[in-house]
């Protein structure tokens, strides 16, 4: 006969199975900590999920951006080239993670051209262009950010659905000199497809992930360029992502305009009662909430306060 536990014995075995738990679930929560960007986050540091909150998503397959005029010109450092290369080749690093299953990839594309456009902005009953831009400090003082976030991202999203209409991006020329740190670069430099690669992720909705060395890690310290390639933390956030798969609309293989949405929308609603009694369907104009979600990469600021 099993000897009989007595009731202090058996509240032991219970607090040690609870404890047990919650350093397995400790490691499980360390072990996936990418975060997808949702309608209220904030725009430094790490972010947080929410059931009750609605995350960002896309239902567009792909999209284009084009760079200010003034971009080239304040980013001194760098060829024209050297930029395009650098942000093809940031979202390119996305594009490659490979999420199973024959998927194909969310498409983001460059225009060629450039844009007079240097504000980021979404309005409605126009197309929206999503416009990649330098801003000098006084500029960046002027807009009231922070003085030390390298760059930031704004998602124009749908405030009650999380559905993404419009992205811009911004980069603090006061914060640091963008350069191409394949060769070494010195104090204040900043290499560009390192801060751009994490600014993808942004644009594709992932928000801060809590992995130190990770692409989607909040800070970057000056000549960083290990946020270029991506960690298994940053692959898993993007194909939790579930993106839509681009897939050609014709020959040109050109991602289409983006839609044009109407400061009011027409939403019918059945008013119909009982089978036969010819119901009606009136028809109701609705705005839509806009929000708008801005992320900041910052350069290795708590890094440096720690030290
Ligand atoms: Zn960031």
């Amino acid at each position: 006969m099993p000897p009989r536990l007595s009731l202090r014995a058996a509240r032991t075995c219970l607090l040690a199975l609870a404890v047990a738990l919650t350093v397995t679930q400790g490691f499980a929560s360390r072990a996936r900590a990418y975060c997808r960007e949702n309608v209220k986050a904030q725009a430094m540091g790490a972010c947080s999920a929410s059931a009750d909150v609605p995350d960002l998503f896309w239902t567009r397959s792909c999209m284009t951006y084009v760079f200010n005029d003034q971009l080239v010109s304040r980013l001194p450092l760098l060829s024209e080239k050297e930029l395009r290369d650098g942000f093809n080749e940031s979202f390119a690093t996305w594009q490659a993670v490979d999420c199973g299953k024959g998927r194909k990839p969310f498409y983001v594309e460059q225009t060629t051209g450039f844009t007079t456009t240097d504000k980021a902005e979404f309005l409605f009953d126009v197309m929206n262009e999503s416009v990649i831009m330098a801003k000098t400090r006084d500029e960046w003082a002027t807009l009231d950010q922070d003085a030390n976030a390298l760059a930031l991202t704004l998602l124009w999203h749908d405030r009650d659905t999380g559905e993404i209409l419009d992205v811009d991006m911004e980069l603090n020329t006061g914060a640091g000199r963008f350069a191409n740190c394949d060769k070494p670069c010195g104090r204040d430099m900043m290499d560009l497809r390192n801060t751009i690669t994490h600014e993808a992720g942004h644009v594709l909705g992932l928000g801060h992930s809590t992995v130190q060395g990770a692409t989607m890690f909040a800070d970057a310290p000056d000549g960083e360029t290990q946020k270029r390639t991506l960690e298994p933390d940053d692959e898993l956030g993007y194909c939790k992502l579930d993106l839509p798969e681009f897939t050609c609309p014709d020959a040109a293989c050109q991602c289409p305009a983006p839609e044009i949405y109407p400061s009011k929308r027409t939403v019918k609603s059945c008013a119909c009662t009982t089978a036969g009694a010819g119901g009606s369907a009136p028809v109701m104009g609705l705005g839509l909430l806009v929000g708008l979600v801005g992320i900041a990469f910052a350069r290795g600021l708590r890094r440096r306060k720690r030290s």
